[in-house]
């Protein structure tokens, strides 16, 4: 299988790789424009691998087409759809750990969410400065609710 490396550790295929999507036959592939975005991604994400002590950095979503997005009930405006964003998780960490060990190493973020089982990082549009959100996303009946900073449950 052709994989198009983007930084040492990481390889497109693995920001497009949606098991929704190839469960549902959505397609997930990214415009020109989500393809540079990727690749800053990728650059940020290869700065959290250092964060987290070299360890090996999974992203279980990365690029989102709309439809994948909408399937799966991403927000509207997610950064996931314009290859700003990626779901991560670290082997060996919790979701816990991994944020507050990119928070501790002051990589610029656009945002950085504590998810409970992953942690969302996004990074901003190319020339708009990072708004360096920290969040921590709470799922209840009536949806998301986000409360600033990194909470533990
Ligand atoms: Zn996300």
């Amino acid at each position: 299988m052709n994989r198009t490396r983007l930084t040492p550790h990481f390889c497109l295929e693995e920001l497009l790789f949606s098991q929704q999507a190839v469960r549902h036959g959505i397609g997930n592939t990214p415009p020109g424009s989500a393809l540079i975005n990727l690749s800053r991604l990728a650059e940020v994400l290869e700065r959290i691998r250092a964060a987290v002590g070299n360890r090996t950095v999974t992203v279980t979503s990365g690029y989102r087409s709309p439809a994948l997005n909408q399937r799966i009930g991403g927000s509207r405006a997610s950064a996931h759809m314009d290859g700003r964003a990626a779901d991560i998780v670290v082997r060996s960490m919790t979701p816990l750990q991994v944020a507050r060990a990119i928070q501790g190493a002051g990589i610029a973020l656009d945002q950085l969410i504590f998810e409970g089982s992953w942690v969302h990082v996004g990074i901003a549009k190319v020339g708009e400065p990072s708004r360096g959100d920290v969040l921590t996303a709470h799922f209840g009946p009536d949806g998301v609710k986000y409360q600033r900073g990194i909470v533990a449950a």
